[in-house]
């Protein structure tokens, strides 16, 4: 709820100290924070966090600065401490975020507890770095809305500058050559150096105004015009002209709630971006010896190699495991039979029971148990694990180690004849044993 725009980060955006006195201090969730007389600490709201800076407190009597009564300086005017910097004497204090709260106070979230009363005059410097990037952000939407607005009628719904991305949302669809229209024009008006005009028209002229507002506004209006490009109700800070963009980088675009959200980077994150990508870019082309231009061609052709060797790879496997399967005994029914296989994934020892099925399905009297076999390495008194199995057994069989198995170790599955299949929780030790009841082979892949 600002209504009088009479704050210092209106006054002058680029303002990075001053000096208040605070009016009141209170805690809200765990923290403290400050009410001042006046502030450079931008409030979170329209889609901008609020700001982050310091606070100290600045002594009624400072011999380096002279004393002066924060209340005789207007909104905006210079102010001594602007230029300096200078630290002053007294406890200071980090400002980690600035909110308004329901009636319009600006309340400044401090990092710790401060002794400072009512009274005390401080002095605020901004975390420059990131406001300034924060107004590039916001500037830079600004334009991508009023761009969009004018060449498609569609309103920007939301509004969101994040730790790394700044993302927007429009109420209407756009396709992949739209978007690269936008971003053109977007950054033919960044070379342009166009200013942001800043505007408080009197309410009876808004409606002979054609400008961008997310809400229905009381009061005092404040626009923000970039001419040419767009007109639009704004709360923020801008930066002075488009020029101090450098880039607009529209990332990326999806549909979201029948319209889309796009992602957008300005300024030093665009910079910082496109330095990432390219960082990426060299050491792709660096491993494929290709240029940057042409890594998708490359990409393209490993992808070829890799599925023509998966290819040969699964040929070659397949002809090791019919050999395998054909040098097994011709018949189990005497003792049951028991096959380990050696680093067979879970779908090959599937693949070599539905091949062993049809290998035996003449054979009325079989009993067969399929099991990876155990890891080599592992102690003999090592834990039960529970291991994938197939057991072939046709309902002619003499033998149903079917029952066994169910009598003798957990199973958990199931089947019917001639195929049960599951996990069957066995130790090393049991599985030996097993072994030695049975008619044991073992089969690795080459
Ligand atoms: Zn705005």
């Amino acid at each position: 709820m600002i209504e009088s725009f009479g704050e210092l980060y209106y006054a002058d955006s680029y303002r990075r100290h001053f000096t208040a006195r605070v009016l009141a201090v209170r805690t809200r969730q765990g923290r403290t924070e400050l009410r001042l007389d006046q502030t450079c600490f931008y409030p979170e709201g329209g889609g901008q966090p609020g700001d982050r800076g310091s606070l100290q407190e600045f002594p009624e009597t400072n011999p380096a600065e002279g004393c002066r009564q924060p209340d005789t300086v207007p909104a905006g005017a210079a102010d001594p401490t602007e230029q300096s910097a200078r630290p002053a004497a007294g406890s200071r204090c980090q400002v980690i975020d600035t909110r308004l709260d329901d009636q319009g106070v600006i309340w400044h979230r401090l990092d710790q507890p401060v002794t400072w009363e009512p009274g005390t005059r401080v002095t605020g410097e901004l975390d420059w770095l990131r406001r300034y990037d924060l107004m590039q952000q916001h500037s830079a939407e600004h334009l991508v809305s009023g761009i969009t607005h004018r060449r498609f009628g569609y309103d920007n719904v939301g509004f969101h500058i994040g730790q790394d991305l700044t993302t927007l949302d429009f109420n209407g669809p756009l396709t992949p050559a739209d978007l690269r229209w936008i971003e053109d024009q977007a950054n033919q008006a960044v070379w342009q150096n166009l200013p942001y005009e800043i505007s408080y028209p009197a309410r009876e002229l808004l409606p002979s105004i054609s400008y961008r507002s997310k809400l229905e506004l009381d009061g005092a209006v404040r626009l923000v015009t970039v001419p040419g490009y767009d007109c639009c109700a704004c709360c923020g800070t801008q930066v002075r002209r488009t020029g101090e963009l450098g880039l607009i980088k529209l990332c990326s675009a999806e549909s979201y709630k029948g319209g889309m959200r796009l992602t957008l980077l300005a300024g030093r994150r665009a910079l910082q971006e496109m330095q990432r990508w390219q960082q990426q870019l060299d050491l792709a082309a660096a491993s494929l010896s290709r240029p940057r231009t042409d890594l998708a061609a490359g990409i393209s052709q490993l992808q070829q190699e890799l599925r023509q060797q998966r290819t040969q790879v699964r040929i070659s496997e397949d002809r090791w495991l019919e050999h395998c399967l054909a040098g097994l005994p011709a018949h189990y029914a005497a003792k049951p039979g028991l096959i380990l296989f050696q680093d067979f994934t879970s779908q090959q020892l599937k693949e070599a029971a539905r091949r062993l099925l049809a290998l035996t399905a003449r054979q009325p009297d079989l009993a067969l148990l399929l099991l990876p076999a155990p890891d080599r390495t592992g102690p003999d008194d090592g834990q039960a694990a529970a291991l994938p199995f197939y057991l072939l057994q046709p309902a002619t069989a003499s033998l149903n180690l079917w029952e066994q198995l169910k009598a003798g170790y957990p199973v958990q599955g199931g089947g019917r004849a001639p195929l049960y299949s599951g996990r069957l929780t066995i130790s090393p030790r049991q599985l030996r044993r097993l072994a030695d009841q049975l008619q044991l082979q073992s089969i690795g892949l080459p």
